[in-house]
């Protein structure tokens, strides 16, 4: 068959997307009574969010922000992140998970991938440990935890604070243990491509009492009503760190309490969907699948295809626009963080990682979602196989 980007017919009229939201009926309904409420912000819902994620994850708190990035901001302040620090992260994530150390004016330290899961590679992490390392921000990519027992020995070892960066992994599990309750901070987005949305919204959850009170203390502008010494006033309270207003209204916490119903059924859902993938993919010289350690259980929130570019007479890019033509939302993740402009301004050269950048050349992330269909799944596999077999060297 000719391919739509010579010519041809697509294998969908219309574009699927990568990844896309679930909303029903009770969803909708909880957002409604909010707004019929006498609280839009500042209500009970947040504490209400706040809870059940914290008892999901089997955390002893869980403070909920605007969105992801603004989480990951607030955990570099709770734990004290300052000016001229370094904290070490994977350049396949989210500009998110680096630029959070910029903000409090640290440096971000890039330590290569591992070839076979995609995640910060832990065996390169001590090298990259100097008397300025304050922290390491481990991202589950693609819904992976991270080797979260070596990572744990090298924080240990230098006393560095571990913030997971888990926007990939709501729902995931490493050796049993559910995400969330591995690391001193762990932060989850409700992006709409995530595994459950609040529109935009994030939240930070962790067993010690002091970084939660700073993460509160940071959401709000850095003022608090608590620890005040002398009685001043009902009226009274005091601005005692330069905080931010990053907080998560009530309309947004009712969502995601309803879609925290939903959760293990959307892992679920995902995990049927990477199957149909896996079966057809596995089989492909041209292609790898996604490996997966087998103390990890991933809540898979991207499923990716790498290329054998060796045996195809195409680049990525090219089969990228092949797909696209044919209608399949394919995406990216992700452009290795320091290749970005503003951070090859801050002076980090290309060469830094060079498993990342390899892997860069020829991964396409297909798309994956709850709501997804099983015919839409067959349709992604069979606008792969068409595309791939045309550019097959023969
Ligand atoms: C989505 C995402 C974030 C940021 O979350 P937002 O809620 O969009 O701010 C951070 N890190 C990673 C890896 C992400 O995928």
């Amino acid at each position: 068959m000719e391919l739509a980007i010579n010519g041809g017919t697509s294998v969908r009229s219309k574009m699927l997307p990568y990844g896309q939201q679930w909303l029903n009926d009770d969803d909708i309904n909880e957002v409604i009574q909010v707004l019929r409420s006498d609280f839009l912000t500042q209500g009970p819902k947040i504490a209400e969010f706040e809870a059940v994620v914290a008892n999901y994850v089997g955390a002893k708190y869980a403070v909920a922000f605007s969105n992801g990035t603004a989480a990951l901001h607030a955990a570099c302040f709770a734990c004290g992140i300052e000016q001229g620090d370094e904290v070490i992260t994977t350049p396949i994530t989210f500009a998110a998970s680096s630029n959070c150390a910029l903000y409090m004016g640290a440096k971000p330290v890039f330590v290569d991938i591992d070839d076979q899961t995609y995640n910060i590679n832990p065996d390169l992490i001590e090298a990259a440990v100097t008397p300025k390392t304050k922290a390491i921000v481990a991202v589950d990519f693609t819904g992976q935890p991270v080797n979260m027992d070596k990572i744990k020995q090298i924080a240990d070892k230098y006393n560095l604070t571990i913030i997971q960066d888990s926007a990939h992994s709501l729902g995931a599990t490493y050796k049993g243990q559910k995400v969330g309750s591995l690391a001193d901070m762990t932060m989850f987005s409700f992006h709409p491509v995530k595994h459950i949305t609040t529109g935009e919204g994030g939240m930070i959850v962790t067993d010690d009492a002091d970084y939660a009170k700073k993460l509160k203390l940071f959401r709000s502008h850095g003022i608090t009503r608590e620890d005040i010494a002398e009685d001043k006033g009902p009226w009274y309270y005091e601005m005692t760190a330069l905080g931010y207003n990053y907080r998560m209204t009530d309309i947004q916490a009712a969502l995601g309490i309803s879609q925290l119903k939903r959760l293990d059924e959307f892992v679920d859902r995902r995990k049927a969907l990477i199957e149909m993938y896996n079966e057809e993919f596995q089989h492909l010289d041209v292609a790898i699948t996604p490996f997966q350690l087998a103390d990890t259980d991933s809540s898979w929130h991207l499923y990716i295809l790498r290329l054998n570019l060796e045996k195809l007479s195409a680049d990525r890019k090219q089969i990228f626009k092949a797909l696209q033509a044919e209608n399949i939302g394919v995406n990216i993740h992700y452009i290795p963080v320091y290749f970005h402009p503003y951070y090859q301004g801050l002076g980090y050269e290309k060469g830094l990682c060079p498993i990342a950048e390899k892997w860069y050349e020829e991964v396409i992330t297909l798309p994956l979602f709850p709501k997804m269909t099983e015919d839409d799944v067959r349709d992604v596999i069979e606008a792969v196989k068409k595309v791939l077999s045309y550019y097959i060297f023969k």
